[in-house]
């Protein structure tokens, strides 16, 4: 038995498990956020019960010691010693990493110098990094998952942009897609509830604040809607997804701002936010539709017909589809949301059970025994997903 600790720094947060592998047992989870602030915020579960400290955490190493230092007193674990190994996440591995790696000099150089393109997210995750290095034994191993890795398979044509081809010799502009690590562990269950077919086409529809779609083909990512950036593909929280590429210049233009500024607009206020004017959270959304807030419904539409969009262009992709699996926080908890989505899918043969949908945050099928796709919900782990490639690389 090894306890594997699956990390998720973040610029001002640090997400944690403590995972006993190969039993896949959470032993504790928690987090540490507002790093940086005056009063930071440290929540971890002792015996299934939260506890919560306010203090200062100025920086990533304070809060990675609060964390160790409260698992030995805690008697999570007797001595930092147990800890086997570390799997941090990495949101951007570029074109030079495909799988996870164990952390060596060069990997941590090149996720640095990929820093260009993920500016907020990769220097933290180096930053987390460093400071359980620092924490911990020597012995102990270090792996990096990447969000990027899983979409490494797409065929150059399906992630090349139509632009001239230097852009993308010169300065690696492609589709790298996100959330791989989600896809990755929703196909894989999806192809064991499958029965583990050897021929198998899934579509994965994570779902949350930010939102992508993935045609996975014999296990494998052969198209994503997230591309160079987040931005791209669906209606998200705030984020705007598709939209024709002269609208950027046409508002600063008209407002005298410039691209950075109008690409802050399609980041942070756009996507079901401003479409609705309501909120980023879709459950204040479906509230404001509830008491009867046109604008709110009209969005809530325009984000199911997105998704069913994509659903239709990859079953395109991969000539047919068996499965299209719903996760993360919309995709397992909204059931109206998987059915406003089903809704447009009755060409492909499918039938959602209404009955079998009224299902939150657990794994089911949701389709009707005889629909010709197989409907599932399947709550997304990306820590156990994390935990799993730590293992493999470490042992
Ligand atoms: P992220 O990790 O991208 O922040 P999550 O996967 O946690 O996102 O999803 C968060 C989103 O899921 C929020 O917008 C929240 O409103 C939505 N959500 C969670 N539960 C429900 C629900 N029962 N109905 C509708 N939306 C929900």
């Amino acid at each position: 038995m090894v306890k594997v600790m699956a990390v998720n720094a973040g610029s001002s947060s640090l997400k944690f498990q403590l995972i006993n592998m190969p039993s896949e047992e959470v032993i504790t989870s928690g987090l540490v956020e507002r790093i940086g602030q005056e009063v930071g915020n440290f929540v971890i579960k002792v015996n299934g019960e939260k506890i919560q400290t306010q203090t200062p955490i100025p920086d990533h190493q304070v809060a990675v010691d609060l964390l160790l230092n409260a698992l030995v007193d805690h008697h999570i674990v007797e001595s930092l010693e147990e800890i086997d190994a570390v799997g941090h996440r990495v949101v951007h591995g570029g074109e030079d990493f495909d799988d996870s790696v164990v952390v060596d000099e060069e990997a941590v150089k090149k996720v640095a110098d990929l820093a260009e393109l993920a500016p907020l997210h990769n220097p933290a995750n180096i930053i987390g990094y460093k400071a359980f290095k620092e924490a911990l034994p020597d012995h102990v191993g270090h792996v990096f998952v990447f969000d990027t890795a899983f979409h490494q398979t797409l065929d150059k044509e399906r992630y090349l942009y139509p632009l001239p081809l230097e852009y993308y010799t010169d300065l690696k502009v492609r589709k790298y897609g996100a959330h791989g690590t989600s896809h990755k562990y929703v196909s894989q269950q999806a192809i064991e509830m499958l029965g583990n077919p050897k021929e198998s086409r899934i579509i994965v529809c994570h779902l949350g604040n930010g939102a992508s779609v993935t045609a996975v083909k014999g296990g494998e990512s052969v198209d994503t809607s997230m591309g160079l950036t987040p931005l791209e593909g669906l209606i998200m929280g705030t984020r705007s997804g598709d939209l024709d590429p002269a609208i950027i210049e046409f508002i600063a233009n008209k407002e005298n701002k410039t691209a950075s500024e109008v690409l802050n607009i399609l980041n942070k206020e756009s996507g079901v936010y401003g479409l609705s004017g309501v909120s980023s959270d879709f459950r204040d959304v479906k509230a404001a539709r509830a008491e009867g807030n046109k604008v709110a419904a009209a969005a809530l539409d325009a984000y199911a017909y997105r998704v069913a969009k994509y659903i239709g262009a990859y079953t395109a992709a991969m000539n047919g589809v068996d499965a299209i699996a719903f996760t993360a926080g919309l995709g397992e908890n909204d059931d109206i949301t998987r059915k406003a989505i089903c809704e447009y899918l009755g060409y492909l043969g499918t039938e959602l059970d209404e009955v079998k949908n009224d299902v939150h945050g657990e794994t089911a099928i949701i389709s009707t025994d005889d629909s010709k796709v197989t409907l599932l919900c399947v709550p997304t782990n990306e820590e156990l997903m994390i935990a799993r490639d730590t293992v493999a690389l470490v042992k």
